[in-house]
This record gives C-alpha cells, structure tokens and sequence, in this order.
C-alpha cells in the first residue's frame, strides 16, 4: 500500500469545451485527444508527485461544465483543497463567467485557493482574451495565481500542477498548521 504525506483534491470548473478535460488527461498521460467525449457528470483522476521531498497525491475532479451538471457542484466542492478556473483565450464569454463560478466556489468550498487558467494558448491568431486581462481578472477575484497553457502543444501544463502543488503545500505545511485536516496516509 502506498503512503502519501499529503492527498490534494483538486477541481476542475469553467465553462464547457474551455478544456477542462482536455488539461486533465494531458497531465495525467501526457497525452492530447482531440476527440474528447462530452464529460457527463464528473470524472475522477489521481497522480502522485514530488514536492520537497514529500509524496503528494494529486486527486483531480474533472466537473462537466453544463449547466445541465450545475446540480452537483455542492456536492463536488466538498473537501476541496483548491481549484483550477479555467477560460478559454479565444472565447471572451467563458471568462464573463468568472465572478459566477468564484462565488459558488467559495460558498461551497470555502476560502479555497483557486488558480486562473487561460487554456488553448496555441491558438494565438484567435485570442480574444489578452494575458494583461487575464492577469487582472485573477487580481480583481483575489485569485491565488494566472497562467496561460496549452493542453496541446504541452506548454505550462507541468508547471500549472506545480504552482498549484506549491501553493497548498505552503498553505498546509505541518509545522505551522495544527489542524491539518489533509494530511493522511493511504
Ligand atoms: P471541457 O468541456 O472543458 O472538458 O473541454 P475539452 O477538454 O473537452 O475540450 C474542448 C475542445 O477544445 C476539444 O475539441 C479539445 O480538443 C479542444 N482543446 C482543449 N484544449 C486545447 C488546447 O490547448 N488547444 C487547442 N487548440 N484545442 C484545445
Ligand atoms: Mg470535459
């Protein structure tokens, strides 16, 4: 049996088709799928990393974006440890609904760090969204952290899953949290 020193779980928001998924299964695999299924409901995914010399596990909660889903969120948020936000660069609309997604992330997660992620960054002849305005964005909601990707080419997928992992680590670090409630072993 496996022993972590601590067990993360992760979810996935945004609107649909802005490349949740698609994020999702590259940094799992490594790989790209052009010909991703609609996600109904919710998936479920898990890897084990290394961050200063601790074994982390990454849970990551893969949420259909559909307003259709909308009746899970309560229950996808609970025990969330953090949260990736992602818009689409080349959809203005998918990042509108940032101050709507935040708000129901906090109402149901808590104070939550919550990562803005501008995904698709490869299509930069179709870029409506430009990185100032994304950066702003993550400033106005009191984000924790921005950064652009692509689930494409690959381009900032590692680091996203870092940036993530050590923010929580610095947030959850045992000696200055009593009541760390996601340290466990498995
Ligand atoms: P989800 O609904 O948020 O899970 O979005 P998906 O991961 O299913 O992606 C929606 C569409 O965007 C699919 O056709 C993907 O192939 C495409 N897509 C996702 N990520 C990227 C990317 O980084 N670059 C490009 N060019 N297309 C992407
Ligand atoms: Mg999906």
């Amino acid at each position: 049996m496996a022993s972590y020193d601590f067990t993360w779980k992760i979810m996935m928001l945004g609107d649909a088709a802005v490349g949740k998924t698609s994020l999702t299964i590259r940094y799992i695999s490594g790989f790209f799928l052009e010909d991703l299924k609609l996600t109904i409901g919710v998936d479920f995914y898990s890897k084990t990393t290394n961050f200063n010399e601790k074994k982390v596990k990454l849970q990551i909660w893969d949420f259909g974006g559909e307003e259709r889903f909308r009746f899970l969120l309560h229950q996808y948020c609970k025990g969330a440890n953090a949260a990736f936000f992602l818009y689409d660069i080349t959809n203005r609309l998918s990042l509108d609904h940032l101050p709507d997604w935040t708000q129901i992330i906090r109402e149901h997660a808590g104070d939550i760090p919550i990562m803005l992620i501008g995904s698709k960054v490869d299509l930069q002849e179709f870029r409506a969204v430009s990185r100032d305005e994304g950066i702003l964005a993550a400033k106005k909601y009191n984000l924790s952290s921005f950064i652009e990707l692509s689930s494409k080419t690959g381009q900032n997928v590692e680091k996203a899953f870092d940036v993530i992992t050590e923010i929580l680590f610095e947030r959850y670090k045992p000696n200055n949290d009593e009541e760390n409630s996601s340290t466990n072993s498995t």
